[in-house]
């Protein structure tokens, strides 16, 4: 057998195991470890890419055999960069892709390393969906075990709320199927509580009939007009329908390939839009937000559900470097809409920018302690966003604009959503995701299905010997 210290030289071998070993001197190695935030560097001992579920649990049990710390990869997407360890052993689900969509029962299983663009695109075949990220390269597991906000969560809810079951390899390397009628204990923390109870090797969702058109797409107002438009955006929301989800983002105008050229880098506020029901309706619905003041451009129009899930794709580009601070606020009163216009808008990167996911609808309608999803109450997911390229020499200049603007904002913070918090931050701040009552619960449930804590390279549950 290799002993822990040979792990990761040479031949590496895990009985059992099909799928692909990349030790410290395979050629693969830099690109098998580097993920979506291009400012992690780490260097994991072994990355263990699985094409099963067989292999899951056999790399568990040679990481907890051979004392390795584990890191878990889904889509490799979170800005804190926790699917790789430093001198451990990455269990990744990268190469487990695959999507079955039942469109009689509107159900759909998901592999556990699959990406969004992968489910819409299967799911969208039948003209169905579920509720997913914004970005098509996002990984649904990470995304889905946090929670899971998107165009469709006001109407249909969160992503967990359409998690039927869920199979996961436990920290004793054992398989089980968690759902509401088998480990419903597990199942209440797989949604919401992040990584932090087994590697979920597959999903099962629920599906709706979305599209496959709908009406979608931004309207561009300048920067200057930001004080008017939250203003009145905070009272277009308000009585919105469930079918609207909107989504403000506060930066430069990306070089989208819609966007006229002089227009682009140019500071705006830009309310993206999806109606998730007829497009009729959906006009009538946004006439008022697209008539107001003189927006420099609407694209709000007809498009497909597929192509809107990855319109924003480009923006934030593989490699590039990302920091992000990040809260929920409540509703928008005019002396937060002052904090917002006055810091929005000074940041040196002009790929930086703020994004506000309108919440509510269906996700607050779900009582707060049904699944593990903290701040239901919350009327806004916003992320400070610092982005700079390699080479760029804006990070340090943006790390500061994002902490200065999310203190701005602390009078007015109403909890946060764990899966938009960033590497650094306070582990009080993981309480702070779920609220008391259900990280209390979250304690419990770890304790029973991860003692140890084995999965703790997250934003960790911590157990009560380690929290007091
Ligand atoms: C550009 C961008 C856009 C985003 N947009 C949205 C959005 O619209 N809505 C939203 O809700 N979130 C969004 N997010 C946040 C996103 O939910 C998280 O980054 C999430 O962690 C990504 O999932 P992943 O599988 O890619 O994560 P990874 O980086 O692979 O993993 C993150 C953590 O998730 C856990 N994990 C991953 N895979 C598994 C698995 N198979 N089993 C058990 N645990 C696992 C592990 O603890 C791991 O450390 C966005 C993030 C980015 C960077």
């Amino acid at each position: 057998m290799t002993t822990s210290a040979e792990v990761g030289h040479g031949k590496a071998q895990i009985r059992g195991f099909r799928g692909r070993l990349i030790g410290l001197d395979h050629p693969d190695y830099d690109s098998a470890r580097a993920v979506w935030n291009g400012a992690i560097d780490r260097r994991p001992r072994l990355i263990a890419r699985c094409i099963g579920a067989a292999d899951v649990v056999a790399a568990v049990r040679f990481a907890r055999d051979h004392d390795l710390e584990i890191a878990i990869r889904g889509g490799g997407h979170n800005v804190a960069g926790t699917a790789v360890c430093d001198d451990g052993i990455v269990i990744d689900l990268s190469a487990m892709r695959a999507v079955r969509v039942d469109p009689a029962g509107r159900r759909a299983w998901v592999q556990g390393g699959a990406r969004w663009g992968d489910v819409d695109r299967e799911t969208q075949a039948y003209g169905l969906a579920t509720t997913g990220g914004i970005v098509s390269h996002t990984g649904v597991a990470g995304l889905t075990l946090g929670g899971g906000i998107g165009w469709l969560m006001r109407k249909y809810g969160l992503t967990v709320d359409n998690l039927l079951a869920a199979e996961v390899v436990t920290a004793d390397g054992k398989f089980l199927r968690a759902s509401e009628d088998q480990h419903t204990d597990l199942f209440w923390a797989l949604r919401g509580g992040g990584g932090n109870f087994g590697a979920v090797t597959s999903f099962e969702f629920r599906l709706h009939a979305v599209g496959p058109t709908v009406l979608a797409g931004p309207v561009l107002w300048d920067a200057t007009d930001v004080r008017e438009v939250l203003r009145f955006y905070r009272d277009f929301v308000r009585d919105a329908p469930d079918q609207l989800a909107t989504v403000v983002r506060f930066g430069a105008a990306p070089p989208l390939p819609e966007i006229p050229e002089h227009l682009h880098w140019r500071p705006v506020v830009m309310v993206g839009s999806c109606y998730a029901g007829p497009i009729d309706e959906g006009e009538h619905v946004l006439c008022p937000l697209r008539g107001y003041l003189t927006p420099l451009l609407d694209l709000i129009g007809p498009t497909s559900y597929v192509d809107f899930q990855s319109a924003l794709d480009s923006t934030v580009v593989h490699g590039w470097n990302y920091y992000w601070k990040s809260t929920h606020l409540p509703e928008l009163r005019d002396e937060l809409i002052d904090v917002i216009a006055g810091h929005a808008f000074s940041c040196a990167s002009p790929r930086s920018y703020m994004a506000m996911f309108h919440l509510q609808g269906a996700v607050h309608r779900v009582a707060g302690g049904a699944t593990a999803f903290g701040n239901r109450q919350a009327s806004h997911a916003i992320t400070l966003d610092a982005v700079w390229r390699p080479g760029e020499d804006l990070g340090d200049r943006d790390i500061a604009w994002t902490k200065r603007f999310f203190a701005a904002l602390g009078p007015f913070r109403d909890g946060v959503y764990v899966n938009f918090l960033g590497g650094d931050e306070d582990p009080d701040r993981v309480r702070e995701a779920y609220g008391d009552s259900v990280y209390d619960r979250l304690v419990e449930v770890k304790t029973t299905y991860d003692p140890d804590n084995v999965f703790h390279h997250n934003h960790n549950i911590r157990l009560r010997s380690a929290s007091a």
